[in-house]
């Protein structure tokens, strides 16, 4: 009998460290790293393996469902003197086939590891659903068949996404927001990073639809690059819904205009420094301006305002 309890005991204690190691694992090293590098490299036409490399991702601790590495890279405050003026959190692929906004990732962060000046503290995930993009056939939803974009919570209606999804989407596939909300691991991890980072504000990127969407305060930015502002609303158990709406954080959301064509390499710039103007000005909110020299890669030329 006393046999059977230890054993009974040993395997309880096994399997609950096998579900917390499910989420964090602190082993992820650099091999991850590094493979999941060949995998985007293979992937993406316009992020060679050597950038992939050279911009010294960091494995999180958390995985996919498929236990891909979740990656991310942090531009921290530079000086303990110098504290940033707002902590922003960035986030590309939450869709897994909107090739675009990773690689602008990667174009922006390496504008970022020659430029950051300690203006923002920034966090970066360029692919948040990894399972999604490297993939034979990459798809929007991740690996379990769910739209990230819908498994975000929503305040006291744990079946708001489901009845939207099922009334308003007509249970398109593409748009299922999972059994409940904060069903998958993907979406877990960003709303810990959301809790741990408490970021002032978040931009996520999508395409196609060539416009910039916002949720939350304050003012929203009246375009960025070419993009221009156009509000298209929220969906329950969406990121701007449960960041913007339900937490107050603006949330800006770059929508590029082609999932498979990325923006011209002036346009990446354009909408880099608008965006970095806007959040200077806006983030946090009743902020007085602070100077800086050459705030991430902000390079005044009037011929080019003016062109614009
Ligand atoms: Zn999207």
């Amino acid at each position: 009998m006393l046999t059977r309890i230890y054993l009974i005991t040993i395997f309880l204690l096994f399997s609950s460290s096998t579900q917390a190691n499910d989420l964090v694992d602190t082993n992820s090293g650099p091999n991850d790293v590094a493979e999941t590098c060949i995998k985007i490299a293979e992937k993406l036409a316009s992020v060679k393996l050597s950038e992939c490399n050279k911009r010294n991702l960091q494995g999180s601790g958390y995985f996919s469902s498929s236990r891909q590495p979740l990656l991310i890279k942090e531009y921290p405050p530079l000086t303990k003197k110098q504290i940033p003026q707002a902590r922003i959190l960035m986030l590309g692929g939450i869709h897994g086939d909107e090739y675009s906004s990773i690689t602008i990732m990667f174009k922006w962060m390496q504008i970022l590891d020659k430029h950051h000046s300690g203006l923002f503290h920034w966090k970066i995930a360029p692919l948040v659903n990894p399972d999604g993009l490297l993939q034979k056939k990459s798809q929007r939803m991740n690996a379990n068949g769910v739209d990230l974009n819908r498994n975000f919570p929503n305040e006291g209606n744990q079946k708001a996404s489901l009845n939207y999804w099922k009334k308003r989407n007509y249970s398109d596939p593409r748009r299922y927001p999972g059994k409940k909300p904060l069903s998958e691991l993907e979406t877990q991890w960003i709303v810990h990073l959301i809790k741990d980072f408490q970021p002032d504000a978040i931009v996520a990127v999508h395409a196609p639809y060539g416009i910039v969407d916002f949720d939350g305060p304050p003012k929203p930015p009246s375009h960025l690059g070419s993009l221009h502002l156009k509000l298209l609303g929220t969906y329950p158990g969406s990121l701007g819904n449960y960041a913007g709406l339900q937490q107050h954080i603006p949330v800006v959301t770059v929508e590029l205009p082609y999932a498979g064509i990325m923006p011209s390499k002036k346009e990446v710039s354009r909408i880099w420094v608008d965006l970095i103007r806007w959040l200077k000005k806006n983030v946090p909110q009743k902020l007085e301006l602070v100077q800086s020299e050459n705030p991430e890669g902000i390079k005044e030329n009037a011929n080019e305002r003016k062109q614009r």
